[in-house]
Parts: structure tokens; C-alpha cells; sequence
């Protein structure tokens, strides 16, 4: 080992869950699940894993399954978390990244043959249990950060619960920073909890007088405050995602100069910059940090005495009267906030900023709710059905959805096609979950090779599954930015913008200059590339043909939107002659307004839409144009037998139907 190696393992032995090291093996040896609860920073996510593999390892000198190596998992809710503390773990044990110690994220996979720890998003497992539903390789599962309660956990919490009666020698960690310990309980009755206290210093925590009207002005100028009026000590900024921070991190630079050392950090980051939260600064300069909600408890920096906390976060909110899940910024719950206040007592006594008022705390909810009852449950269900869950009704989850929530899952999926009369997976529904996208897209990819177009879904889908690719920087340069996009416009739809975009960025060879001039974000491009070479390898497991339509065919840009259609026939809407748009699915229709990010150079009577984005009004984002005759070829069950309360569309619709049959 190198020298580093034993510097950091002191470091480690200072971490508050050494001391509980042997209480844990043993409470472990002697049971099959466990609970552990300790406060954010205590080395959980670092140290356990380690401490199980020590024991695994030694309890199991030879090899595991198959003559392969047993492997501890490790699950996070977040795609960073995983990357970063692997990382962090290989250092640890003095391996590299990959190999002894690796992680699985979705659309990458850095684990090899060699590797025994593996740190993956609770998302991964659940889908290595589709392909293994005993996962067989695992000999001990630590399932982290359990108070989250994000889809995914929730899930595998209920599929574990079977898999551990199946697999006596499978074992479970559940370890969370902070546990609504009854609910924890009564879902694992009887099961040991072991409790780490954790060592937090006193935390003063100051509120605004007055609710601020732009908490993101507010949090940069509390930030330049603490600067000028604070002792030394770092600062940590909570926003709420990628262009927020970027956006606060450019404007502290220029009014702070070289004073500070600004670190952005959200999902997107490559992991290089995220490592950099991580590295020392110099004694006189103070970092500050300026974070999504992973810095909450996903990841621990040290060093942290100031908080500012604007009581934001991006959140997913589900619409059950129109079926669609957004992200949306939301307040946070008490529970998240004095999380967040919490970051500033680690290494001595701290300051917490609120920018709201006592009151507008008193009023948040003391706890989110967990993601399972926000959310649209058609991938969900898709999930289960996979894992071979028969009554979804009985299965076992802390929080049991709305029934009509599960209904109309169920409802999508059988007009998706995934599912037959008797609730049963079909064979499009087999090949559907085997995507790690939502149903929809996954339906557009499977159906898209009859409209002789899958290479240009494939590319489409890749670029709505990475964020946003157009730069709009505020200020001078917004204009230039703007006329840069529009020579990428296509006016049919913003869809076809982005296969534009896509085509551009490969004619250009991946260029990142190219990408600069364009306000165009480069990181995405390269993730798009990425994405559609996995979706790639699914499809041709399956077998499904990689096509397209000659350029030159007169039809290309038809096919395709008539491809995206067959895929998000669900999500179209109608200009009705008021000059508004309507959404059109069953029951319920809601105003709403082309985003103004839309490229098209007219109001078509009908778009197809990819997302919901709830704002002042109610937009749709990224439309394209579609005609009302081909929603009756390509999802002619769904609009018969929809009843729309809408009747202007509806009679478009019937007038489309009578024609059909008459050339029939
Ligand atoms: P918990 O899971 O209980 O919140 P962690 O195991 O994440 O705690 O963190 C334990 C310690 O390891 C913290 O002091 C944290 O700062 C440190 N740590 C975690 N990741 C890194 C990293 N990438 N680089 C340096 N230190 C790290
Ligand atoms: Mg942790």
C-alpha cells in the first residue's frame, strides 16, 4: 500500500461508524437485515460497504457463483453519488476506478470481472434484478439513503423483501440519514436498527424578515455578504439545477473575483469538475459551492460553515388528471431544510441562511412525500411486471399509490401495447422494459423501423434523454445565441430541430469549437453520442432493423413525425378555434401554450408534445407539428374509444374516421 493509503485510512478511522464497526459485522452476522441510521458525514456510503466486503471476503475465501466473485452492491439514489464515492472508495482501498471497485450508472457501466464493491443507482439494480431476479452475484445489498424514498428504492425495497425469503444467504443493509424510523419499522418488523449519533456542531439559523421576491439574486448577494462580513470557513449555496448554478456561479466570480474559488456541482457535471468540490484551497481563499440537492445528504464536503438555502429544489410533481410528471420548482420539505442547515456544522460551528421567513418555514411539510405518489407509474408498472409481480395490488411497498394512479398506469400501457386483456406483458411490453426510458419512447424506438425511420428516432431519443443542447447565455450575447440556434431550426417541429443539431454535430466531427460557436453544450452532444450507442445495442438484441429513409425521399420528415406519433399518441393537443391549445386525452382536456423555445413558424392545428413544463402558465416543450388523420392510423383503438369531453376536436376526429372507412 502506498503511503497515501495509510494517511487516509487514519482520516477514516475518525469517521463516526468505526466506532460501531464490530457491533455492525455482528449484528449483521446474526441477521439477515439491518438498519442503520446516522447522520449525514458519519462515513456511511464510504465505510460500510467496505466494512461488509472485509467480512464477505473473509467468510468467503473462494470464489461465488459460476466461479465468479461475490459482489457487494451498493445502491444511491443519484447517478454523481455513485460516481464520486466509488471513486472516493477506490482511493481508499488504494485500487483504481473499475476495477476492484467499480460503479453502474445509467448509460455507463465501469465495472469489470475483478470488481467486489460495486456502487450503482437503485435504478441499475432494479434492472440487473429484471435480467436476475435473485441476483445471484450479490451476497450482501446495502441499500442507501433509504429517506429519500425515491421510486426506485421504494421498489426494490419491496422486491428485496420477496428476494431475501428466496435467497437465505442474501443479505441487506438499509441505511439512511434520517429515518422516519415508525414507518422504517413497521415495514421491517423486528428487524435490528443500529444508530449512529453523529457529531454536529451547533448551527445558527438566521431568516429573512421579508419573503425575497428572486432567490437566486438574493442567494448571490447573501453569498457576497458572508464573504465580506464573515471569519473564514466555506460556503454552500443550494440551487436548483444546471443553469441556475452555472448562471450564480458566473455572477459571484465577477463580483468576488479571485478572492474565492466557485464549484458548481449537478447531476450533469462531468466527473472530473465533480471531484473538484473535493480539493483543498489555499488558506486565504475561501471556496464556495454552489450545489443542486446532492450536497443534502448524497454528498459530504468538508470544511462547510456557511449554508445558504433559498428552500428550493427541482422536484418531480405527477398531474393525475393529465397523466404527466414534471419537474418542477418546488418548496422543500422541514425535514430537507434542516438537512441543508445541517451541511454547516460538520467541522465546527456554523451559519444556516434561510431566504424565507420563520413563518413560510412553520408552513413547509415536515417531510416530502415519497417519489412512488408523485409519479406516473406506467414505467413502474412496466418494472414489476417485468420482475414477474403478479398482483401489483398486494405487493408489499411502504407507501401504496393511489388506486386510480395504478389503474391508469395500466390503462397507458395497454394502449401502449405493453400489456394484453388479461394485464399480462406482452411481447412489445417484454422488449418496451428492457429500455431504460419511459414507455413512450421506448414504443416510438420498437415501432419506428415501419415508418422506415429508426436511425433518426434513435438520434431524437438520444437528444431528449441528455439535457438541454442549446446554450442562452442572459445578456449581450443571448441574441447571438438565438441566431445560432435558428440555423438549426426546422419548422415542422422542434423534434426535428434536434435530429438537425445531432446531424450537425457528427458532420462536424464531435467538434467542441464548433459546439462553442454554436451555443451549443457540448458535454450533452457528447452524452447524446453516447446514449444512442447503448439504445443501439438494445435494439439490435432485439433485432430491430437500423433504417432510414433516403434523404432525399420525399417523405423523410413525414416518416419520422409520423414515427414520433406512434410513440406519443398520448401527448398531443389541438388548436381550438378560441386560439388556444387544448391537451387531448380521456376526461379531462387543460389550456396550454406552445413553449416559447418552439421553432415552428406557425400554429399548426395539431403538435405532438415531448413534456409539460408548469411555470406561469402551462406550457408544452418541444412540439411537433402532426396531422389529425394520422392519429387515427396510428392509435385508432385509443381515439375511438377515449371519451373526449372536447368536442371540437372531436369532431375532427370523427370526420377523420368516416374518411377512413370510406376509402376502406
Ligand atoms: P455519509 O454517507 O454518512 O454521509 P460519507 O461516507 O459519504 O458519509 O462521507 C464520509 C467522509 O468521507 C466525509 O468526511 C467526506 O467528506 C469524505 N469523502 C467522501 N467522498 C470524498 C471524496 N471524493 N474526496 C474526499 N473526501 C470524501
Ligand atoms: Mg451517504
Amino acid at each position: 500500500y502506498s503511503a497515501r493509503y495509510f494517511d487516509i485510512l487514519e482520516k477514516r478511522k475518525n469517521l463516526p461508524v468505526w466506532v460501531h464497526k464490530e457491533e455492525f459485522l455482528q449484528t449483521l452476522k446474526e441477521n439477515q437485515i439491518v438498519l442503520l441510521v446516522g447522520e449525514t458525514g458519519s462515513g456511511k456510503t464510504t465505510q460500510i460497504p467496505q466494512f461488509v466486503l472485509e467480512a464477505v471476503l473473509n467468510e468467503n475465501p473462494s470464489s461465488g457463483p459460476k466461479g465468479k466473485k461475490w459482489l457487494v452492491g451498493c445502491t444511491q439514489p443519484r447517478r454523481v453519488a455513485a460516481m464520486s464515492v466509488s471513486r472516493r472508495v477506490a482511493e481508499e482501498m488504494d485500487v483504481e476506478i473499475g476495477e476492484e471497485v467499480g460503479y453502474t450508472v445509467r448509460f455507463e457501466d465501469c465495472s469489470s470481472s475483478k470488481t467486489v464493491l460495486k456502487y450503482l443507482t437503485d435504478g441499475m439494480l432494479l434492472r440487473e434484478a429484471m435480467a436476475d431476479p435473485l441476483l445471484g452475484r450479490y451476497k450482501v445489498i446495502v441499500l442507501d439513503e433509504a429517506h429519500e424514498r425515491t421510486l426506485a428504492s421504494d421498489l426494490l425495497l419491496g422486491l428485496l423483501k420477496q428476494t431475501l425469503i428466496s435467497r437465505p444467504d442474501l443479505k441487506l443493509v438499509v441505511m439512511s440519514a434520517n429515518l422516519e424510523a415508525d414507518k422504517f419499522h413497521k415495514y421491517f418488523i423486528g428487524v435490528p436498527l443500529i444508530k449512529v449519533p453523529g457529531r454536529l456542531h451547533p448551527v445558527e439559523i438566521l431568516y429573512t424578515r421579508e419573503p425575497e421576491r428572486d432567490y437566486l439574486e438574493a442567494a448571490i448577494s447573501t453569498v457576497i455578504q458572508i464573504h465580506m462580513c464573515e471569519p473564514p470557513g466555506d460556503v454552500l449555496v443550494f440551487l436548483t439545477g444546471e443553469e441556475e448554478i452555472e448562471d450564480a456561479c458566473r455572477k459571484i466570480i465577477s463580483k468576488l473575483g479571485d478572492q474565492v474559488k466557485v464549484v458548481p456541482l449537478y447531476s450533469t457535471l462531468p466527473p472530473a469538475m465533480q471531484q473538484k468540490i473535493f480539493d483543498p484551497t489555499p488558506q486565504a481563499v475561501r471556496k464556495i459551492i454552489v450545489s443542486t440537492n446532492i450536497a443534502e445528504t448524497s454528498l459530504t464536503i468538508d470544511g462547510i460553515v456557511y449554508v445558504v438555502d433559498p428552500g428550493f429544489s427541482k422536484q418531480k410533481l405527477y398531474h393525475p388528471d393529465t397523466r404527466v410528471e414534471s419537474l418542477l420548482v418546488s418548496p422543500i420539505s422541514q425535514a430537507s431544510a434542516d438537512q441543508r442547515a445541517g451541511r454547516a456544522g460538520r467541522t465546527q460551528p456554523g451559519k444556516c441562511f434561510r431566504l424565507y421567513t420563520q413563518k413560510s418555514f412553520n408552513e413547509l411539510e415536515k417531510q416530502s412525500y415519497a417519489e412512488i405518489l408523485r409519479s406516473n407509474l406506467a414505467n413502474t408498472v412496466l418494472t414489476l411486471k417485468r420482475l414477474g409481480v403478479k398482483n401489483l395490488v398486494r405487493f408489499d411497498l411502504m407507501d401504496a399509490p393511489a388506486p386510480e394512479t395504478l389503474a391508469r398506469a395500466l390503462d397507458d400501457l395497454y394502449h401502449l401495447g405493453a400489456l394484453d386483456d388479461d394485464c399480462n406483458l406482452t411481447k412489445t411490453g417484454e422488449m418496451m422494459s428492457e429500455f431504460p426510458l419511459d414507455p413512450q419512447m421506448a414504443k416510438m424506438l420498437i415501432v419506428s423501423p415501419q415508418f422506415n425511420c429508426s436511425n433518426e428516432i434513435l438520434s431524437i431519443s438520444a437528444m431528449l434523454s441528455v439535457s438541454n443542447c442549446f446554450i442562452r447565455p442572459r445578456g449581450e450575447a443571448q441574441k447571438a445565441a438565438d441566431e445560432a440556434k435558428s440555423s438549426f431550426a426546422h419548422i415542422d417541429g422542434d423534434h426535428l430541430t434536434l435530429l438537425n443539431v445531432f446531424h450537425a454535430f457528427l458532420q462536424n466531427n464531435q467538434d467542441s469549437d464548433w459546439c462553442y460557436e454554436k451555443f451549443i453544450n457540448y458535454r450533452a452532444m457528447k452524452s447524446a453520442v453516447s446514449v444512442r450507442e447503448q439504445l443501439v445495442r438494445i435494439m439490435s438484441r432485439f433485432q430491430i432493423k437500423l433504417c432510414s429513409p433516403g434523404f432525399n425521399s420525399q417523405d423523410y420528415y413525414v416518416n419520422i413525425r409520423k414515427a414520433l406519433l406512434a410513440g406519443y399518441f398520448m401527448q398531443v393537443a389541438h388548436l381550438e378555434r378560441t386560439g388556444h391549445y387544448l391537451t387531448f386525452r380521456d376526461k379531462d382536456d387543460q389550456v396550454v401554450h406552445l413553449h416559447p423555445s418552439n421553432c415552428l413558424d406557425h400554429k399548426p392545428e395539431w403538435v405532438v408534445y415531448n413534456e409539460y413544463v408548469f411555470t406561469s402558465r402551462n406550457f408544452i416543450r418541444t412540439v411537433t407539428y402532426i396531422r389529425g388523420e394520422w392519429l387515427v392510423d396510428v392509435a385508432p383503438h385509443y381515439y375511438k374509444l377515449a371519451n373526449f369531453p372536447n368536442s371540437e376536436a372531436k369532431r375532427v376526429l370523427q370526420k377523420h374516421y368516416k374518411k377512413r372507412k370510406l376509402s376502406e
